[in-house]
Protein backbone atom coordinates (compact mmCIF):
# COMPACT_ATOMS: atom_id res chain seq x y z
CA UNK A 1 0.00 0.00 0.00
CA UNK A 2 1.07 3.44 -1.20
CA UNK A 3 -1.43 5.71 0.44
CA UNK A 4 -4.16 6.18 3.21
CA UNK A 5 -6.68 9.01 2.80
CA UNK A 6 -8.92 9.43 6.20
CA UNK A 7 -11.43 11.96 5.84
CA UNK A 8 -13.01 13.00 9.24
CA UNK A 9 -16.28 14.35 7.79
CA UNK A 10 -16.78 17.80 8.82
CA UNK A 11 -13.70 17.93 11.01
CA UNK A 12 -13.07 22.17 9.93
CA UNK A 13 -14.88 24.37 13.05
CA UNK A 14 -14.22 27.79 14.47
CA UNK A 15 -13.48 28.58 17.72
CA UNK A 16 -16.13 28.08 20.53
CA UNK A 17 -16.12 29.65 23.84
CA UNK A 18 -17.33 26.27 26.01
CA UNK A 19 -13.38 25.30 24.74
CA UNK A 20 -12.47 28.77 25.44
CA UNK A 21 -12.25 29.80 22.69
CA UNK A 22 -10.55 26.78 20.53
CA UNK A 23 -11.65 24.89 18.14
CA UNK A 24 -12.92 20.61 19.02
CA UNK A 25 -9.47 19.86 16.78
CA UNK A 26 -7.28 22.61 18.95
CA UNK A 27 -8.67 21.75 22.20
CA UNK A 28 -8.36 17.81 21.59
CA UNK A 29 -5.49 15.92 23.29
CA UNK A 30 -4.17 14.05 20.40
CA UNK A 31 -0.95 12.65 21.33
CA UNK A 32 -0.76 9.89 18.01
CA UNK A 33 -1.95 12.96 15.87
CA UNK A 34 0.80 15.03 16.85
CA UNK A 35 3.22 12.69 16.34
CA UNK A 36 1.94 12.23 13.24
CA UNK A 37 1.71 16.08 12.49
CA UNK A 38 5.55 16.33 13.41
CA UNK A 39 6.41 14.32 10.46
CA UNK A 40 4.11 15.99 8.13
CA UNK A 41 3.69 18.40 6.18
CA UNK A 42 0.40 20.65 6.59
CA UNK A 43 -1.80 22.99 4.82
CA UNK A 44 -5.90 23.82 4.58
CA UNK A 45 -8.07 22.99 1.94
CA UNK A 46 -11.12 24.23 0.38
CA UNK A 47 -12.73 21.24 -0.18
CA UNK A 48 -14.88 22.35 -3.89
CA UNK A 49 -13.35 26.22 -4.12
CA UNK A 50 -13.37 29.38 -1.82
CA UNK A 51 -16.19 30.75 -0.44
CA UNK A 52 -18.55 27.78 -1.69
CA UNK A 53 -20.05 25.82 1.30
CA UNK A 54 -19.94 22.12 0.48
CA UNK A 55 -22.53 19.33 1.03
CA UNK A 56 -20.84 15.91 1.84
CA UNK A 57 -20.99 14.55 -1.70
CA UNK A 58 -19.86 17.41 -3.21
CA UNK A 59 -16.93 17.62 -1.53
CA UNK A 60 -15.97 13.97 -2.76
CA UNK A 61 -16.50 14.45 -5.83
CA UNK A 62 -14.13 17.16 -5.76
CA UNK A 63 -11.75 15.58 -3.80
CA UNK A 64 -11.57 12.93 -6.16
CA UNK A 65 -10.12 14.85 -9.19
CA UNK A 66 -14.20 15.32 -10.30
CA UNK A 67 -15.83 18.86 -11.96
CA UNK A 68 -18.41 19.65 -9.26
CA UNK A 69 -21.74 17.73 -10.90
CA UNK A 70 -25.57 18.44 -9.78
CA UNK A 71 -28.07 16.26 -9.23
CA UNK A 72 -25.85 13.12 -7.68
CA UNK A 73 -26.63 12.57 -3.72
CA UNK A 74 -30.17 10.75 -4.40
CA UNK A 75 -28.34 8.46 -6.65
CA UNK A 76 -25.01 7.63 -4.96
CA UNK A 77 -26.94 7.28 -1.90
CA UNK A 78 -29.31 4.37 -3.43
CA UNK A 79 -26.34 2.83 -4.55
CA UNK A 80 -24.96 2.41 -1.48
CA UNK A 81 -28.79 0.30 -0.48
CA UNK A 82 -29.42 -2.83 -2.10
CA UNK A 83 -32.20 -1.33 -4.29
CA UNK A 84 -31.52 -2.76 -8.14
CA UNK A 85 -31.42 1.04 -10.23
CA UNK A 86 -32.14 0.80 -14.19
CA UNK A 87 -31.80 3.70 -16.14
CA UNK A 88 -34.43 6.52 -15.47
CA UNK A 89 -35.21 5.30 -11.85
CA UNK A 90 -35.49 8.87 -10.22
CA UNK A 91 -33.42 8.33 -6.72
CA UNK A 92 -33.30 10.44 -4.05
CA UNK A 93 -31.86 11.24 -0.56
CA UNK A 94 -35.28 11.72 2.43
CA UNK A 95 -35.20 13.18 5.65
CA UNK A 96 -38.41 12.02 7.73
CA UNK A 97 -38.89 15.61 9.06
CA UNK A 98 -41.53 17.46 10.92
CA UNK A 99 -43.21 20.04 10.00
CA UNK A 100 -46.49 22.72 11.37
CA UNK A 101 -48.51 21.58 8.78
CA UNK A 102 -48.91 21.19 4.93
CA UNK A 103 -50.94 25.08 5.04
CA UNK A 104 -48.24 26.62 7.13
CA UNK A 105 -45.44 24.88 5.69
CA UNK A 106 -42.85 25.23 8.58
CA UNK A 107 -39.98 23.15 9.04
CA UNK A 108 -40.03 22.54 12.52
CA UNK A 109 -37.00 19.94 12.50
CA UNK A 110 -35.76 18.56 9.29
CA UNK A 111 -34.37 15.98 11.14
CA UNK A 112 -37.48 14.94 13.73
CA UNK A 113 -35.24 15.71 16.60
CA UNK A 114 -32.65 12.61 15.36
CA UNK A 115 -35.23 10.59 17.62
CA UNK A 116 -36.42 8.45 15.23
CA UNK A 117 -35.64 4.80 15.75
CA UNK A 118 -34.69 2.40 13.57
CA UNK A 119 -37.77 0.35 14.07
CA UNK A 120 -39.97 3.22 13.77
CA UNK A 121 -38.39 4.36 10.85
CA UNK A 122 -39.20 0.41 9.14
CA UNK A 123 -42.83 1.02 10.29
CA UNK A 124 -43.31 4.28 9.13
CA UNK A 125 -41.54 3.16 5.43
CA UNK A 126 -43.75 0.40 5.28
CA UNK A 127 -46.88 2.37 5.87
CA UNK A 128 -45.87 4.77 3.05
CA UNK A 129 -45.07 2.43 0.69
CA UNK A 130 -48.62 1.64 0.68
CA UNK A 131 -49.49 4.65 -1.01
CA UNK A 132 -51.56 4.65 -4.70
CA UNK A 133 -49.84 6.87 -7.37
CA UNK A 134 -49.65 6.67 -10.86
CA UNK A 135 -45.95 5.03 -10.81
CA UNK A 136 -44.26 2.07 -8.82
CA UNK A 137 -41.92 3.87 -5.91
CA UNK A 138 -39.58 2.09 -2.93
CA UNK A 139 -39.09 3.91 -0.27
CA UNK A 140 -36.17 2.92 1.80
CA UNK A 141 -35.11 4.14 5.36
CA UNK A 142 -31.14 3.92 5.84
CA UNK A 143 -29.51 5.32 8.55
CA UNK A 144 -30.93 7.25 11.75
CA UNK A 145 -33.57 10.24 10.25
CA UNK A 146 -32.22 9.49 6.44
CA UNK A 147 -33.89 7.37 3.51
CA UNK A 148 -33.53 6.43 0.20
CA UNK A 149 -36.74 7.23 -2.57
CA UNK A 150 -36.68 5.92 -5.61
CA UNK A 151 -39.75 6.07 -8.75
CA UNK A 152 -39.63 3.64 -11.07
CA UNK A 153 -39.55 4.44 -14.87
CA UNK A 154 -38.22 7.36 -17.35
CA UNK A 155 -38.26 10.14 -14.92
CA UNK A 156 -36.73 14.18 -15.49
CA UNK A 157 -34.32 14.94 -12.36
CA UNK A 158 -34.46 18.64 -13.98
CA UNK A 159 -36.73 19.09 -10.68
CA UNK A 160 -36.43 21.40 -7.28
CA UNK A 161 -35.98 20.36 -3.92
CA UNK A 162 -38.71 20.72 -1.41
CA UNK A 163 -36.06 20.85 0.80
CA UNK A 164 -35.05 24.72 2.16
CA UNK A 165 -31.30 25.46 1.20
CA UNK A 166 -29.35 23.39 3.35
CA UNK A 167 -26.63 25.69 4.11
CA UNK A 168 -27.94 28.79 2.38
CA UNK A 169 -30.66 29.06 5.23
CA UNK A 170 -32.04 32.48 5.06
CA UNK A 171 -35.29 33.62 7.05
CA UNK A 172 -37.18 31.10 5.72
CA UNK A 173 -37.67 27.65 7.31
CA UNK A 174 -40.40 27.02 5.32
CA UNK A 175 -41.19 23.52 2.74
CA UNK A 176 -41.04 24.34 -0.51
CA UNK A 177 -42.92 22.22 -3.87
CA UNK A 178 -41.02 20.49 -5.74
CA UNK A 179 -40.70 22.12 -9.54
CA UNK A 180 -39.97 21.45 -12.77
CA UNK A 181 -36.19 23.43 -13.83
CA UNK A 182 -37.10 23.75 -17.43
CA UNK A 183 -40.08 23.36 -19.74
CA UNK A 184 -40.23 20.14 -20.90
CA UNK A 185 -43.28 18.23 -19.81
CA UNK A 186 -41.72 15.26 -18.68
CA UNK A 187 -39.72 17.32 -15.84
CA UNK A 188 -43.66 18.72 -15.33
CA UNK A 189 -44.98 15.57 -14.34
CA UNK A 190 -42.29 14.41 -12.38
CA UNK A 191 -42.69 17.29 -9.87
CA UNK A 192 -46.25 17.11 -10.06
CA UNK A 193 -46.09 13.07 -9.02
CA UNK A 194 -43.83 13.77 -6.25
CA UNK A 195 -45.45 16.31 -4.75
CA UNK A 196 -48.75 14.21 -5.26
CA UNK A 197 -47.23 11.56 -3.18
CA UNK A 198 -45.38 13.98 -0.66
CA UNK A 199 -48.98 15.14 0.27
CA UNK A 200 -50.11 11.79 0.82
CA UNK A 201 -47.21 10.74 3.00
CA UNK A 202 -48.25 13.91 5.57
CA UNK A 203 -52.00 12.72 5.28
CA UNK A 204 -50.85 9.13 6.27
CA UNK A 205 -48.40 10.08 9.03
CA UNK A 206 -49.76 12.79 10.43
CA UNK A 207 -52.75 10.60 12.13
CA UNK A 208 -50.57 7.58 12.68
CA UNK A 209 -50.33 5.95 16.27
CA UNK A 210 -46.63 5.70 16.04
CA UNK A 211 -47.18 9.42 15.83
CA UNK A 212 -49.14 9.53 18.74
CA UNK A 213 -46.90 7.87 20.99
CA UNK A 214 -44.05 9.82 20.11
CA UNK A 215 -46.10 13.22 21.14
CA UNK A 216 -47.31 11.08 24.29
CA UNK A 217 -43.52 10.66 24.76
CA UNK A 218 -42.86 14.84 24.25
CA UNK A 219 -41.16 13.40 21.15
CA UNK A 220 -41.86 15.69 17.75
CA UNK A 221 -43.98 13.75 14.88
CA UNK A 222 -42.68 12.61 12.06
CA UNK A 223 -44.96 13.65 9.25
CA UNK A 224 -42.75 14.71 6.33
CA UNK A 225 -40.17 13.73 3.93
CA UNK A 226 -37.78 16.28 2.70
CA UNK A 227 -36.23 15.29 -0.51
CA UNK A 228 -33.26 16.43 -2.03
CA UNK A 229 -30.57 15.15 -4.93
CA UNK A 230 -32.67 13.96 -8.07
CA UNK A 231 -30.82 11.66 -9.86
CA UNK A 232 -31.27 9.78 -13.27
CA UNK A 233 -28.88 8.10 -13.98
CA UNK A 234 -24.94 6.89 -12.37
CA UNK A 235 -22.84 9.90 -12.26
CA UNK A 236 -19.86 9.78 -14.29
CA UNK A 237 -16.81 9.97 -11.73
CA UNK A 238 -13.18 8.90 -12.20
CA UNK A 239 -12.26 5.40 -11.57
CA UNK A 240 -10.25 4.31 -8.57
CA UNK A 241 -9.89 0.93 -8.99
CA UNK A 242 -6.64 -0.26 -6.68
CA UNK A 243 -8.29 1.29 -4.25
CA UNK A 244 -10.16 0.31 -0.63
CA UNK A 245 -13.06 1.85 0.81
CA UNK A 246 -13.92 1.39 4.92
CA UNK A 247 -17.58 3.41 4.88
CA UNK A 248 -20.90 2.64 6.30
CA UNK A 249 -23.31 5.33 5.17
CA UNK A 250 -25.37 5.20 2.04
CA UNK A 251 -23.47 8.09 0.28
CA UNK A 252 -19.97 7.07 0.84
CA UNK A 253 -20.38 3.32 0.02
CA UNK A 254 -22.11 4.33 -3.47
CA UNK A 255 -19.94 6.73 -4.13
CA UNK A 256 -17.08 4.20 -3.37
CA UNK A 257 -18.82 1.61 -5.33
CA UNK A 258 -19.41 4.36 -8.28
CA UNK A 259 -15.40 4.76 -8.27
CA UNK A 260 -14.82 1.16 -8.74
CA UNK A 261 -13.49 0.91 -5.17
CA UNK A 262 -13.43 -2.98 -3.15
CA UNK A 263 -15.68 -1.30 -0.01
CA UNK A 264 -15.47 -2.89 3.12
CA UNK A 265 -18.26 -2.10 5.22
CA UNK A 266 -20.70 -2.97 8.68
CA UNK A 267 -24.01 -2.98 9.64
CA UNK A 268 -24.86 0.29 11.02
CA UNK A 269 -25.45 -0.11 14.83
CA UNK A 270 -29.56 0.10 14.96
CA UNK A 271 -31.17 3.12 16.68
CA UNK A 272 -32.91 1.65 19.78
CA UNK A 273 -33.39 4.40 21.89
CA UNK A 274 -33.62 8.30 21.49
CA UNK A 275 -30.00 8.88 22.58
CA UNK A 276 -28.51 9.14 19.02
CA UNK A 277 -25.24 10.03 20.62
CA UNK A 278 -24.89 6.69 22.13
CA UNK A 279 -25.85 5.29 18.98
CA UNK A 280 -22.41 7.75 17.21
CA UNK A 281 -20.12 6.44 19.17
CA UNK A 282 -21.20 2.61 18.90
CA UNK A 283 -21.16 3.22 15.28
CA UNK A 284 -17.46 4.94 15.48
CA UNK A 285 -16.20 2.15 17.74
CA UNK A 286 -17.09 0.02 15.01
CA UNK A 287 -15.70 2.19 11.73
CA UNK A 288 -12.17 2.33 13.56
CA UNK A 289 -11.91 -1.16 14.06
CA UNK A 290 -13.16 -2.27 10.78
CA UNK A 291 -10.41 0.31 9.40
CA UNK A 292 -7.49 -1.08 11.30
CA UNK A 293 -8.67 -4.75 10.37
CA UNK A 294 -9.22 -4.16 6.78
CA UNK A 295 -6.09 -2.12 6.59
CA UNK A 296 -3.98 -4.84 8.19
CA UNK A 297 -5.73 -7.72 6.32
CA UNK A 298 -5.73 -5.94 2.62
CA UNK A 299 -2.37 -3.55 2.92
CA UNK A 300 -1.15 -5.45 0.15
CA UNK A 301 -3.50 -5.92 -2.09
CA UNK A 302 -4.61 -2.47 -2.97
CA UNK A 303 -2.32 1.05 -3.24
CA UNK A 304 -4.38 3.13 -1.35
CA UNK A 305 -6.82 3.17 1.37
CA UNK A 306 -10.14 5.96 1.68
CA UNK A 307 -11.55 5.57 5.12
CA UNK A 308 -14.56 8.31 5.85
CA UNK A 309 -15.90 8.60 9.06
CA UNK A 310 -19.27 10.06 9.48
CA UNK A 311 -19.37 10.72 12.97
CA UNK A 312 -17.47 14.23 13.77
CA UNK A 313 -19.59 16.06 11.80
CA UNK A 314 -22.81 15.55 13.60
CA UNK A 315 -21.61 17.33 16.89
CA UNK A 316 -20.91 20.27 14.47
CA UNK A 317 -24.72 20.50 13.37
CA UNK A 318 -26.17 20.13 17.09
CA UNK A 319 -23.47 22.11 18.48
CA UNK A 320 -22.07 19.99 20.72
CA UNK A 321 -17.96 20.65 20.62
CA UNK A 322 -17.30 18.88 23.56
CA UNK A 323 -18.68 15.62 22.14
CA UNK A 324 -16.91 15.96 18.66
CA UNK A 325 -13.33 16.94 21.08
CA UNK A 326 -14.42 13.32 22.50
CA UNK A 327 -14.81 11.97 19.17
CA UNK A 328 -11.55 13.50 17.56
CA UNK A 329 -9.70 12.15 21.13
CA UNK A 330 -11.26 8.62 20.43
CA UNK A 331 -9.92 8.53 16.59
CA UNK A 332 -6.50 9.04 17.74
CA UNK A 333 -6.49 6.75 20.71
CA UNK A 334 -8.08 4.10 17.92
CA UNK A 335 -7.03 4.54 14.67
CA UNK A 336 -4.39 6.56 14.74
CA UNK A 337 -2.22 5.23 17.26
CA UNK A 338 -2.49 2.13 15.09
CA UNK A 339 -1.62 4.19 11.70
CA UNK A 340 1.34 6.10 13.60
CA UNK A 341 3.10 2.54 14.15
CA UNK A 342 1.53 0.83 10.77
CA UNK A 343 2.31 3.49 8.01
CA UNK A 344 6.18 4.02 9.85
CA UNK A 345 6.41 0.50 9.87
CA UNK A 346 5.17 0.16 5.96
CA UNK A 347 5.98 3.72 4.58
CA UNK A 348 2.84 4.43 3.73
CA UNK A 349 1.87 8.11 3.55
CA UNK A 350 -1.00 9.49 5.22
CA UNK A 351 -3.82 12.32 4.62
CA UNK A 352 -6.00 12.92 7.23
CA UNK A 353 -8.52 16.12 6.10
CA UNK A 354 -12.10 16.75 6.58
CA UNK A 355 -14.80 17.12 3.32
CA UNK A 356 -15.67 20.43 5.19
CA UNK A 357 -16.17 22.40 7.88
CA UNK A 358 -18.99 22.19 10.43
CA UNK A 359 -18.69 24.71 12.90
CA UNK A 360 -20.81 24.32 16.25
CA UNK A 361 -21.28 27.56 17.02
CA UNK A 362 -22.88 27.66 12.87
CA UNK A 363 -24.83 24.45 13.07
CA UNK A 364 -24.43 23.77 9.90
CA UNK A 365 -21.74 23.47 7.02
CA UNK A 366 -19.48 26.50 6.18
CA UNK A 367 -17.29 27.82 3.20
CA UNK A 368 -14.34 27.80 5.65
CA UNK A 369 -11.06 25.41 4.75
CA UNK A 370 -10.32 22.33 6.18
CA UNK A 371 -7.20 21.95 7.89
CA UNK A 372 -5.18 19.02 5.97
CA UNK A 373 -2.06 16.51 7.24
CA UNK A 374 0.26 15.01 4.93
CA UNK A 375 2.33 12.63 6.63
CA UNK A 376 5.29 11.59 4.17
CA UNK A 377 8.30 10.82 7.10
CA UNK A 378 9.75 14.56 6.56
CA UNK A 379 12.30 15.69 9.14
CA UNK A 380 10.78 16.06 12.38
CA UNK A 381 9.58 19.84 13.26
CA UNK A 382 7.97 21.34 15.82
CA UNK A 383 3.61 20.88 14.10
CA UNK A 384 0.79 20.31 15.49
CA UNK A 385 -2.12 19.84 13.49
CA UNK A 386 -5.17 22.19 13.66
CA UNK A 387 -6.51 24.80 11.64
CA UNK A 388 -4.50 27.56 12.62
CA UNK A 389 -1.53 25.73 12.16
CA UNK A 390 -2.89 24.53 8.84
CA UNK A 391 -2.91 28.42 7.80
CA UNK A 392 1.17 28.71 8.48
CA UNK A 393 1.98 25.29 6.98
CA UNK A 394 4.30 23.95 4.35
CA UNK A 395 1.64 22.41 2.26
CA UNK A 396 -0.17 25.79 1.71
CA UNK A 397 -4.04 25.96 0.36
CA UNK A 398 -4.86 23.61 -1.40
CA UNK A 399 -8.31 23.06 -3.83
CA UNK A 400 -10.03 20.04 -3.44
CA UNK A 401 -9.39 19.10 -6.72
CA UNK A 402 -5.75 19.02 -6.51
CA UNK A 403 -4.79 17.41 -3.12
CA UNK A 404 -4.01 13.95 -5.11
CA UNK A 405 -1.91 15.52 -7.21
CA UNK A 406 -0.28 17.64 -4.38
CA UNK A 407 0.40 14.63 -2.10
CA UNK A 408 0.96 12.37 -5.18
CA UNK A 409 -2.06 9.63 -4.93
CA UNK A 410 -2.56 8.85 -8.25
ZN1 LIG B 1 -19.66 15.74 5.18
ZN1 LIG C 1 -23.12 17.66 7.68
Amino acid sequence: MKGILVILDGLGDLPHKQLNEKTPLEAAETPNLDFLANRSEIGYMYPVKPSFIPESDEAIISIFGNELISSTRGRLEAHGTEIKLTRGDLALRVNFATIDSLKKKNIIDRRAGRTLTTSEAEIFAEELNKIKIPCEFILKPTIQHRGVLVFRGGFSDNISSNDISLNLRGDSNKIKSVKALDDDENSQYTANIINEFLEKVHEVLENHPLNEERKKKGLLPINYLLVRGAGIEKPKLKFYRNWLSVAYMPLEIGFSKILGMKVFSFKYPKLKKIDVYANLHKSLKKACKLSIKTLKKNHKKFDYAYIHLKETDLPGHDNKPLEKKEMIEYIDKTLFNFLKKFAVKKKIKIVVTGDHSTPCKLKRHSADPVPVLFYNDSPPKEKIFDEKEARKGTLGRILGKDLFKKVGFV
